[in-house]
């Protein structure tokens, strides 16, 4: 359009300077011819009689005859005309080689350019030139003649005789053609000059034009662009417009707020509606990242509920969900707005606290948290109380990476959880040094595994009346090159921590079985064999399954494998699902012992409704027990309690014969303690049992002495 008006405006420009151009050439070339006229008339006193055209512009001259004379007739006249127009007509005189010597125009022979265009050659104006045949019409022609490598406009016109006969030309010398056509290029380059800029300035304007108009459409896009990366947009630009921007910039809204839905479905918990993980390691990521600065810092608590499952185990999922909204309420309303919350499983929380520099903050907050979560909740189905452990790790310093974090406040938590004192536990170098340590342990003992180190030995349990052996407990040995045995003590919490208790627990169990039926094939009488079992081993739906497998691969009858459980399993588990397990277990025809009873958890409230065949008492009770009245009360009130529950009573860690005689006065159905034996060798039990029995007429002499 604009390309189009610039073109219009040029042509007729153009249109317009070339007929000026023109104007301006008939005008030179009438003034020219008029001035020819008058001089060749005034020098041959009017012997020309000019005709004048339609614009009354001369065209031709005639020579006169009205006098009847022919006034070119007289020589000298011509001759003096030529002469005065060679000399005043130095035009003329330039064009037709006019020469004071001859005095005489070379009247024909001329320079025109050649019709074609073709390279002027100096011949005359005869028959079959333009000019010629123009002349002799009687008309005037208008020509270029080249002079001095340029041109030059001739105007000719014909000199009739009578009969309208071609007697000769006037030619008049109208200028250089350059001149004439620089007007016409100088107003050429000026259009084109302008039409340039013209040009320039509209492809500019149009260009700044469409920039504007676009803006709003390429802003849309970059914000469409940010959607689709994932980036929420801080908002949609143009949507107060009501054009088509307007219902793009709309359409847009509607699909932030869809993915703001889908954003906060994918990132909430939907028990609690806190953030759910995946918010949790997102915001533990840009924490650390914003960290890198240097400036920012922040306290990473996570806490959990000890024994969490038990609600879930007694009262339900339903109720468990209840009870960790409300938990999650009573955080948000401690840690506020700029805390970020989230949980992570079951009953872990993990809270990020911004700007909390030392931990000042957080610390302040664990207390406040751990106090308003032990008040208890009240649920439709009663007061339900849970038990909070925090563990407290400081961002950058503990962590640099959202995993190490994780993990660090993790170790703390645990820490705070085993710990029998403090609820909330800062992560600390000796900590992770415990830690590593405990790592180190783990690897060893899963090569140790791995490679069958590990080894059973064996602890009589004796009948204390008569000194009969009525069992035998496997206890796990760890051999080492420097220490001898690695007591279980030190690797038996190792592998509860770190799962590798299912894998130990396994191999014990596999290697007591097979042991109990060697024993047995032997023809030895050993009663039971007592396989200790973790809290984590008992819980694994697939027990009872491996239990009975066992049985059968060694061919061993049930009711000679014991299982030991200790209280413990009742911290994580819910009663009903204890009882499920056991009654389980008990089908199968195996024994159920509690082991180390009264030193822990207190099972005692529906100790009657668990179906246990055996209560082993814990060392504590015995210890001295013969020795301080009060202890004996003590112990002699347990056996009582065991026995009136119709179960089988051991006692633990009788070390001394006092201890032992002990055992027997208050009617315990067995005794396990160095006394008689510690745990020994497979192939060392029969040996230390028949020495203990046979050491039985002096012990009786003793005592008898003692008594006396
Ligand atoms: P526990 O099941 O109560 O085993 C009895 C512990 O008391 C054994 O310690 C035994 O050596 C020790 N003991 C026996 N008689 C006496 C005594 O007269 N005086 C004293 N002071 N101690 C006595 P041990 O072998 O060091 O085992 C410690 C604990 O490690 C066990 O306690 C048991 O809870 C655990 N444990 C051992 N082996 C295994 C296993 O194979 N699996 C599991 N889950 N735990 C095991
Ligand atoms: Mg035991
Ligand atoms: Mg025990």
């Amino acid at each position: 359009m604009v390309l189009c008006s610039i073109g219009l405006v040029s042509g007729l420009s153009y249109f317009e300077l070339s007929k000026t151009t023109e104007e301006n050439a008939s005008f030179r070339i009438d003034r020219a011819a008029r001035a020819a006229v008058a001089i060749l008339s005034e020098g041959t006193n009017h012997a020309f009689r000019p005709q004048f055209g339609a614009s009354q512009n001369p065209v031709s001259l005639h020579i006169a005859t009205a006098s009847g004379q022919n006034p070119l007739v007289p020589g000298e006249k011509l001759d003096e005309l030529v002469k005065t127009i060679g000399q005043a007509n130095q035009g003329a005189a330039n064009l037709f080689s006019w020469t004071e010597q001859t005095s005489s125009f070379d009247r024909f022979a001329t320079t025109f350019a050649t019709p074609d265009g073709a390279p002027a050659k100096v011949f005359s104006i005869r028959e079959g030139h333009p000019a010629y045949a123009s002349l002799a019409a009687g008309q005037p022609f208008t020509g270029e003649v080249p002079v001095q490598e340029r041109l030059r406009l001739a105007y000719l016109m014909p000199i009739l005789a009578e009969n309208n006969k071609l007697a000769g030309a006037l030619a008049v010398d109208v200028g250089w053609v350059d001149d004439l056509n620089f007007a016409e290029n100088r107003l050429k380059t000026r259009i084109a000059s302008a039409a340039i800029v013209i040009l320039t300035g509209a492809i500019l304007m149009g260009g700044l034009f469409l920039r504007f108009e676009l803006r709003p459409l390429r802003q849309l896009a970059r914000t469409a662009d940010e959607l689709a990366a994932g980036t929420q947009p801080r908002e949609i630009p143009f949507t107060d417009r009501l054009d088509e921007i307007g219902d793009l910039a709309h359409g847009l809204t509607r699909v932030t707020d869809l993915q703001d839905k889908l954003q906060k479905l994918a990132y909430t918990d939907p028990v609690t509606t806190a953030g759910n993980r995946a918010r949790y390691f997102s915001d533990l990521n840009n924490a650390l990242k914003r960290s890198k600065d240097g400036k920012f810092r922040a306290s990473l608590i996570h806490l959990d509920f000890n024994g969490f499952s038990k609600i879930n185990d007694t009262f339900g999922h339903q109720v468990g969900n209840r009870v960790l909204l409300q938990a999650y309420a009573r955080l948000a309303n401690i840690f506020g707005p700029s805390a970020q919350i989230a949980r992570i499983s079951a009953d872990d929380f993990c809270i990020l606290l911004p700007f909390d520099a030392q931990g000042a903050i957080a610390e302040d907050y664990a207390i406040q948290a751990i106090e308003m979560l032990s008040v208890p909740f009240n649920m439709e189905e009663g007061e339900i109380r849970v038990e909070p452990s925090i563990g407290i790790a400081l961002l950058p310093q503990d962590a640099q990476d959202a995993e190490t974090a994780h993990r660090v406040a993790g170790l703390a938590l645990r820490a705070a959880k085993e710990s029998t004192g403090a609820r909330h536990i800062f992560f600390s170098t000796p900590l992770n040094e415990r830690v590593q340590t405990e790592m180190l342990v783990e690897t060893l003992l899963r090569a140790a595994l791995k490679t069958e180190q590990l080894e059973l030995h064996y602890q009589p349990q004796i009948c204390p009346s008569d000194d009969r052996l009525i069992g035998l407990e496997a206890l796990a040995r760890w051999p080492n090159d420097k220490r001898g045995y690695i007591p279980p003590g030190e690797f038996i919490p190792i592998a509860e921590k770190t799962g590798l208790i299912l894998e130990l627990g396994q191999y014990v169990l596999e290697r007591a079985c097979r042991q109990a039926a060697e024993w047995r094939q032997a023809g030895f009488e050993f009663g039971q064999v007592s396989v200790n079992v973790s809290p984590l081993q008992f819980r694994q739906p697939s027990f009872a399954a491996t239990v009975r497998h066992m049985l059968n691969t060694y061919r061993l009858p049930a009711r000679m494998l014991c299982l030991e459980l200790t209280e413990n399993v009742f911290v994580d588990t819910g009663e009903q699902m204890v009882l499920d397990i056991l009654s389980e277990l008990q089908k199968i025809g195996v024994q159920l012992s509690l082991d180390d009873f009264g030193s822990g958890y207190s099972s005692l409230i529906y100790l009657h409704r668990l179906p246990f065949q055996e209560l082993k008492i814990d060392r504590a009770f015995l210890a001295d027990a013969d020795k301080d009245l009060q202890k004996e009360h003590l112990f002699h009130a347990i056996v009582g309690l065991g026995r009136s529950l119709g179960l089988r009573v051991i006692a633990e860690g009788a070390e001394t014969a006092g201890e032992y005689a002990l055992t027997a006065a208050h009617l315990c159905d067995g005794m396990q303690g160095y006394f008689c034996s510690p745990a020994v060798a497979a192939k060392d039990v029969r040996q230390r049992i028949e020495d203990f029995q046979k050491s039985r007429t002096a012990r009786s002499a003793q005592m008898e002495k003692k008594r006396a």
